[in-house]
């Protein structure tokens, strides 16, 4: 799930540079990168089965661009 996921993540054109915003070094993930929708540190993001992908597949609106279903 979680390597799914974050090749997802790594190809989206959300994806922003590491911000080394102050709750990313608390958690651990300053060096990660942030999805520019909803400003999770991705990699933390990834692994989480209680996070989803806030955006729709480009080809499939019923899923996000994990492929996982949208709520
Ligand atoms: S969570 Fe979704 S929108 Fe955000 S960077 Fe990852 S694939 Fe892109």
């Amino acid at each position: 799930m979680a390597e799914r996921r974050r090749r997802a993540c790594l190809s989206c054109p959300e994806l922003r540079a590491p911000g080394g915003h102050p709750i990313h070094r608390l958690a651990g993930a300053s060096g990660s990168g942030v999805c520019g929708l909803c400003s999770c540190a991705v990699e933390k993001k990834v692994m989480l089965p209680t996070e989803s992908c806030p955006a729709p597949a480009p080809d499939d609106p019923a899923l996000d661009r994990w492929g996982e279903p949208r709520d």
